[in-house]
């Protein structure tokens, strides 16, 4: 069924789970590479014997966390959101710990250790932006970074520290001060992405607005002339157009009131919006007038949907009231004006009127260009 002016949540939710089925691709990818870096790490630093007491212990179970998380990911996507946490705290905690034991690394390893631990922290806020959603993944992020911080605070503050080695002390101050520029950046396109979504939700929310008729929901005039300036001259093809008039409408107005020829016209609408498809379109060209715009270009296909509109509303009790329709029907090859194809369709519904109403009218096919 087609309504069509009304945004729809299903699209919407269709994207947000496409959107989410590619983050989890991309936490399955990058658990698998963080996996392969731990043993790669491992035999490397344990070959060339720079690996640390700590790492030693610490290796092994990092990759035990990451191959869990892969594998819960990979064989029971249900529980893929806790397999995401589950390496996300593992690798914070590595973290952590590694930034904890800064101070009692030996020394022969202590500036390697350093730097490796420094050089793949930033993988953290990275995670938190892949893991939570824009503020939730700014906090996250930020509070990574100030945890890692607090050892390092404390430990400038001791006399005996290991970073009053000149080297050592600006290694670590040059590491936190790129990770805060990566934490800042990370922040700040994040949340500008956000603004530019919401401002282009809001534009799209307007520009429907726009195009919609407050009374039923359907495409206002506005918007159904967009779509016929679409197809004047371009490559979309011949399309099918109809013009439906309730007969006889005046009387319920009067008779009934104004509230009740509208509830009408909202029925009506309702009604013809259930028999076009998705990729067809009905708007309200004004007053008790209906377009419907659709892709059928066999006139017999627009004739039958047509009929079949002028059923659905015909044989139906709508808002109280039964209703018969009139229809003017014609095919449009896009070439020429719109407004002239319009006028061969509204001729075919006066003559739909004119023969009695209750019925469909084919338009007379377009004259041929006058040679030059
Ligand atoms: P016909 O079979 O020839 O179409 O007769 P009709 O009585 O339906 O005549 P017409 O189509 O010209 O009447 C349209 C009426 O629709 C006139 C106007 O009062 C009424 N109308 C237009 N817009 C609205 C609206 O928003 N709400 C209501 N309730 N009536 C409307
Ligand atoms: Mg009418």
């Amino acid at each position: 069924m087609a309504l069509l002016i009304s945004p729809g949540g299903g699209r919407g939710d269709m994207i947000v789970s496409r959107l989410d089925e590619y983050r989890r691709r991309i936490c399955r990818v990058l658990v698998a590479m963080a996996s392969l870096c731990v043993v790669g790490l491992w035999v490397f630093e344990t070959e060339t014997q720079v690996i640390t007491e700590l790492d030693r212990i610490a290796y092994p179970l990092l990759l035990a966390a990451f191959v869990v998380s892969l594998f819960l990911m990979l064989a029971l996507p249900r529980w893929h959101r806790m397999a995401e946490w589950i390496a996300y705290l593992s690798f914070t905690t590595y973290c952590l710990v590694g930034v904890a034991a800064f101070g009692h690394l030996a020394e022969q390893t202590r500036l390697y250790t350093i730097a490796n631990t420094l050089q793949w922290m930033p993988m953290l806020y990275v995670a938190s932006f892949i893991l939570l959603q824009r503020r939730d993944a700014v906090i996250a992020a930020a509070l990574v970074f100030l945890s890692m911080s607090i050892p390092i605070v404390v430990e400038f503050s001791a006399s005996d520290s290991y970073l009053k080695d000149r080297v050592l002390g600006s290694l670590v101050i040059n590491a936190y001060l790129v990770h805060l520029v990566i934490l800042v950046s990370l922040s700040l396109f994040v949340m500008t992405s956000l603004a530019f979504e919401q401002a282009r939700a809001k534009a799209k929310a307007l520009e429907t607005m726009a195009s919609t008729d407050s009374l039923t929901g359907t495409m206002n005039r506005r918007g159904l002339e967009q779509i016929l300036r679409h197809v004047a001259g371009g490559s979309s093809g011949e399309i099918g157009l109809i013009l439906i008039d309730i007969d006889n409408f005046k009387p319920i107005n009067d008779t009934y009131g104004h509230l009740a020829g509208d509830a009408v016209l909202q029925a009506v609408a309702k009604r013809l919006a259930g028999v076009v498809r998705d990729s067809d379109v009905v708007g309200r060209w004004g007053g008790d007038e209906f377009l419907i715009i659709t892709r059928d270009a066999q006139l017999t296909d627009v004739i039958a949907m047509a009929d079949r509109a002028r059923q659905h509303v015909g044989t139906h009790v709508l808002a109280g009231m039964r209703v018969t329709l009139s229809a003017g029907v014609g095919v449009w090859d896009g070439q020429g004006p719109w407004a002239d194809a319009l006028q061969r369709i509204d001729r075919a519904l006066y003559s739909a009127k004119a023969e009695g109403r209750n019925r469909t009218a084919e338009a007379a096919t377009a004259p041929n260009p006058i040679p030059a």
